[in-house]
């Protein structure tokens, strides 16, 4: 019987025809020639923590979990890279950075996805002037549409840095990396108007909040690098931190309080907007320190579905406010905060965030509750204002959406044109977004 896949959220699921799990480069090439050869699209697959459909195929799923861990580490000791190859999940990357006493620039908080699905889709933290992983490649190698192994031309970086797996299946990227370093972690609760100005997202280089459509008060984190002096002071309070972190109702930007939501959700829908502002009243502040990974780890406690837009950062303000407006108005409680994050502008062609200082601005509602309207209402607002939609999570973007907001799809598609000419890599799903 034909395999069934379900990603993460449990919103996607396909029939395959085999999930291929090859063990070396030439395994991953014969499986793209022979796929080729039938006539059977084919999708490098990750941690399958996507929202959107980009996985779903009828075809083969080419599974590189045996291609784990870092290969090589050098550079310029001021400017330090290192080979990692694509089935590294990004908790497998922060621990062994951190066992040569490095550390990733993005301040990527998710330990489960590979380091092949982050680049795909541009995966990103939060921070005024932090780029995504995709941000980090200096070089990358994959298998094309033809089977062949390529080392990626500098002059077709910025398409294959974020390629939504469109361009061939990446076996091993080099990052430029940073030197290790420790921060310490802030969640408190301020005023929403407080957070929708401009110097809120400028004050810390790591700085992100949360917010219920109908609380005033917004839950926020922020994280700053610890001086060596600090940081002897620190040493044992980490621990007290995240001890405290377990008893808030602030958790991680809310974490604790999002379970509590959505089991009110489950047993009493009309208490949840008083929960909500409740939990936004009663988050209080709390600290903690230690490698920036560590201290911005926070596992889901619920699953859920997701829509989440880049806009350009000046119209952050306007958008959130007629977002969390229009959530209130139409009673359409999500059960969880509604995210806000910034980012550096990005060179990657179709990475969301290209040429532009982004604000991001996530909504997220439980699975088992009805998405469909949320999300719905949530895409008009953001498309609106100028948003285009984080390719990993759910929207209805549209190929003439995509041709219209990204000025260097044309560069895209030749690139995409050499690299799999036949395309054995679109999916329905994908061409849906990037054309035939
Ligand atoms: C709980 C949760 C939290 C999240 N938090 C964030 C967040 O903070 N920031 C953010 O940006 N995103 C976030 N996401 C979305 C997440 O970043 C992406 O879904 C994730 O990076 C994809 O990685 P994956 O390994 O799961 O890839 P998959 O979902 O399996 O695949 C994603 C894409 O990558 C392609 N791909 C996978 N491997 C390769 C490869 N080797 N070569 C070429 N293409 C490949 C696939 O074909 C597909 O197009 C979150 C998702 C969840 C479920």
């Amino acid at each position: 019987m034909a395999p069934v896949w379900t990603n993460w959220s449990g919103g996607q699921q396909c029939r395959l025809t085999a999930t291929v799990r090859p063990l070396d480069d030439s395994g991953v090439s014969a499986v793209v020639r022979r796929a080729a050869e039938r006539g059977q699209t084919v999708r490098p697959v990750g941690a399958g923590h996507s929202f959107s459909a980009l996985t779903v195929t009828d075809g083969v799923h080419v599974d590189l979990s045996a291609f784990r861990g870092v290969t090589a580490s050098g550079g310029d000791p001021a400017r330090p890279t290192v080979r990692v190859r694509a089935g590294t999940t990004l908790g497998e990357l922060h621990d062994e950075l951190a066992t040569r006493g490095l550390a990733l620039d993005a301040p990527l908080e998710l330990a489960a996805p590979t380091v092949g699905g982050a680049l795909a889709v541009g995966m990103h933290g939060s921070g005024p002037s932090r780029g995504s992983l995709s941000a980090a490649v200096a070089r990358l190698r994959l298998v094309d549409g033809r089977g062949r192994l390529r080392d990626v031309a500098a002059a077709d970086l910025d398409a294959a840095r974020t390629s939504l797996g469109a361009l061939g299946v990446v076996l091993e990227a080099e990052l430029a990396v940073v030197p290790a370093g420790r921060v310490r972690v802030t969640r408190e609760p301020r005023p929403v108007e407080e957070v929708l100005r401009s110097d809120f997202w400028s004050a810390h280089p790591v700085v992100e909040a949360a917010v219920f459509p109908s609380a005033s008060t917004a839950l926020t984190r922020w994280a700053d690098p610890l001086t060596d002096a600090a940081d002897d002071e620190d040493d044992g309070e980490e621990e007290a931190g995240e001890r405290s972190l377990g008893v808030t109702v602030a958790g991680a930007t809310g974490r604790t309080a999002l379970g509590g939501a959505v089991v009110v959700e489950r047993a009493l829908p009309r208490l949840v907007p008083r929960f909500n502002r409740a939990v936004s009243r009663l988050a209080r502040t709390v600290s903690a320190s230690g490698p920036m990974h560590r201290v911005l780890s926070s596992p889901p406690a619920v699953r859920y579905e997701q829509t989440e837009w880049a806009l350009p950062r000046a119209g952050l303000a306007a958008a959130a406010r007629e977002l969390l407006a229009a959530l209130a108005d139409d009673h359409l409680e999500v059960g969880l905060p509604v995210r806000l994050r910034v980012g550096a502008p990005e060179s990657g062609w179709l990475h969301p965030a290209h040429d532009r200082a982004t604000a991001w601005v996530a909504v997220r509602v439980p699975r088992h509750t009805d998405h469909g309207p949320v999300l719905e209402r949530a895409w008009r607002v953001l498309r609106a204002h100028g948003g285009r939609p984080h390719w990993a999570s759910r929207s209805d973007w549209t190929v003439e959406d995509t041709v219209a907001a990204y000025p260097r799809y044309p560069d895209f598609c030749r690139v995409r044109d050499d690299y799999d000419p036949d395309r054995v890599f679109t999916t329905p799903p994908l061409a849906a977004v990037l054309g035939d």
